[in-house]
């Protein structure tokens, strides 16, 4: 059966399949807690086949930007999230949140409120004084019983004068939620509130946007964060009041600091593309979001297409999840370990360029970057590092470490360096093998220890004291800068 979706351009085949979306508000970047949501979406979606949207919830006008938009599709794309509906905007469809809920209206399942907001207050006030539920205390609901429901029928909703609108919630009784992750959560219906869906300026509010969104969208599961656990009760009654299925829900608890609080930026960076500046890869990323409450055995690495196969909301715990920034850090250094290096040839770029190690657009030799980065990547723990690493492979010149030239460039090493330099200057073919050869005449004629010659020398080519194997350093470091550097040290062993 084909039938197109209310409200929206694309022709949506209808059937039984999972339909899910990630609805995010754009009055911030994406966060981690977002990401993780926006994540689960896609895995669900991915493991049954299911379509995957993407929906703007802008109808905050004061808080939404066009920048965060923006900011949600760059942190969503760089993840590798992919969706296949969307982006939609909440605010391209406010006549059709006005007609469903002028449909309310009319069938006397929601009613205008004029009450202001200094009367809502002040009642407030006097109710938390009396110890009294501070829920809307349904004035205006009642004032219509008398007047009836044609005024309302005649003037539609969102006009002028006629107040916001309020969607009666039922008084008593009541309502299960049965979450996929939470189990029966049993809301009592005294506590709901007759919320209000449009404002008296005709905008409408979340909880009817919502209903009415993912009514439209034929969505099945709706996957988010467990702070909207409470909403939800008030959602199925609108569902009911409109005669729509109740979708499933999934509410993923929250994510917490190491304080449990919730996280925050005091906690660290929270903002995606604040991972991507720091040198995460998105794929550690993603493995760490995912552990964020999901497990699957002991297994911590898993590969996109594992995570794909393998998820389903039965392995989602119900307690918050700790956000553990060294554990995020090892994940991204056993994901830097095991890429492959001309990959880590194309990712580590922009962080040379940052680090000032090359300039924008310059090119490099990818073949030989990769072979850099082979002997470095086992170190690196994330790009930063790694292109911080990469430094005396590319750039002209190197700095000393002071304490390592204090240390090895001394009056004593100045004269094996010398005839390092000489030796290694006649060698033709500058390969680990014969440099090795030339370091090996030269370690058993003084009758010397190999980190005798080669300490200096790592502190000549790299200005410290760590690095790679020392003949496959020279090999890549390339006989004209170790000849230089080699040169240099010389001059400055003292
Ligand atoms: N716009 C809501 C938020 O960002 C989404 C709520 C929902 O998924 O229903 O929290």
């Amino acid at each position: 059966m084909t039938e197109s979706i209310v409200g929206f351009d694309e022709e949506v085949i209808l059937t039984d399949k999972v339909r899910v979306r990630f609805a995010p508000s754009p009055t911030g970047h994406l966060h981690i807690g977002g990401a993780r949501t926006a994540l689960f979406n896609w895995l669900y979606s991915r493991h049954n086949k299911g379509t995957f949207i993407l929906r703007i919830e802008d109808t905050d006008t004061t808080r939404s930007t066009d920048e965060y938009i923006e900011a949600i599709i760059e942190g969503m794309k760089w993840l590798g999230l992919d969706w296949d509906e969307g982006p939609f905007r909440q605010t391209e469809r406010f006549d059709v949140y006005r007609s469903y809920a002028d449909k309310l209206i009319q069938e006397g399942k929601a009613y205008y409120c004029n009450c202001s907001a200094e009367e809502l207050e002040a009642r407030r006030k006097e109710a938390m004084a009396k110890g009294l539920p501070l829920k809307y205390d349904g004035r205006c609901r009642n004032k219509e019983r008398v007047q009836g429901v044609e005024d309302s029928r005649v003037q539609g909703s969102g006009s002028k004068g006629q107040g916001a609108v309020r969607f009666k919630m039922p008084q008593e009784g009541r309502t299960v939620v049965n979450d996929l992750i939470k189990g029966e959560v049993v809301f009592e219906n005294t506590q709901l509130d007759d919320l209000i869906i449009l404002r008296s300026d005709g905008t409408p509010t979340y909880n009817l946007t919502v209903v009415v969104d993912d009514v439209d969208m034929k969505i099945s599961h709706i996957i988010r964060g467990d702070d909207h656990l409470n909403n939800t009760p008030k959602q199925i009654h609108i569902y009911n009041a409109f005669g729509y299925d109740i979708p499933k829900f999934a509410h993923l608890p929250m994510i917490l600091g190491a304080d449990k609080t919730r996280l925050s930026k005091r906690h660290g960076a929270t903002s995606v593309m604040a991972y991507y500046e720091m040198g995460y890869l998105p794929e550690a990323l993603m493995n760490y979001l995912v552990r964020l409450g999901w497990s699957h055995g002991d297994q911590e690495i898993f590969s996109k297409e594992e995570l794909v196969t393998h998820f389903s909301f039965e392995n989602v715990g119900k307690a918050a999840a700790v956000f553990n920034p060294e554990k995020l850090l090892w994940l991204n250094s056993q994901y830097i370990i095991n890429s492959k290096p001309e990959e880590l040839a194309e990712l580590v770029m922009p962080f040379l360029v940052k680090a000032e190690i090359i300039d924008e657009g310059q090119a490099l030799d990818k073949a030989w970057l990769s072979r850099a980065i082979v002997t470095l990547q086992e170190r690196a723990k994330t790009l930063i590092e790694l292109a911080n690493s990469l430094r005396y492979y590319i750039s002209e010149d190197i700095e000393y470490i002071e304490k390592a030239k204090v240390k090895f460039l001394n009056e004593k090493s100045r004269e094996l360096l010398g005839e390092l330099k000489d030796a290694l200057s006649s060698v033709a073919d500058f390969s680990m093998q014969e440099i090795e050869k030339v370091f090996h005449d030269m370690v058993e004629k003084h009758g010397i220890k190999l980190g005798a010659l080669a300490q200096p020398v790592r502190v000549a080519i790299t200005g410290g004291t760590e690095s790679p194997g020392i003949y496959e350093l020279l090999e890549i470091v390339g006989k004209e800068k170790t000849i230089s550097r080699l040169e240099k040290a010389i001059k400055t062993a003292v």
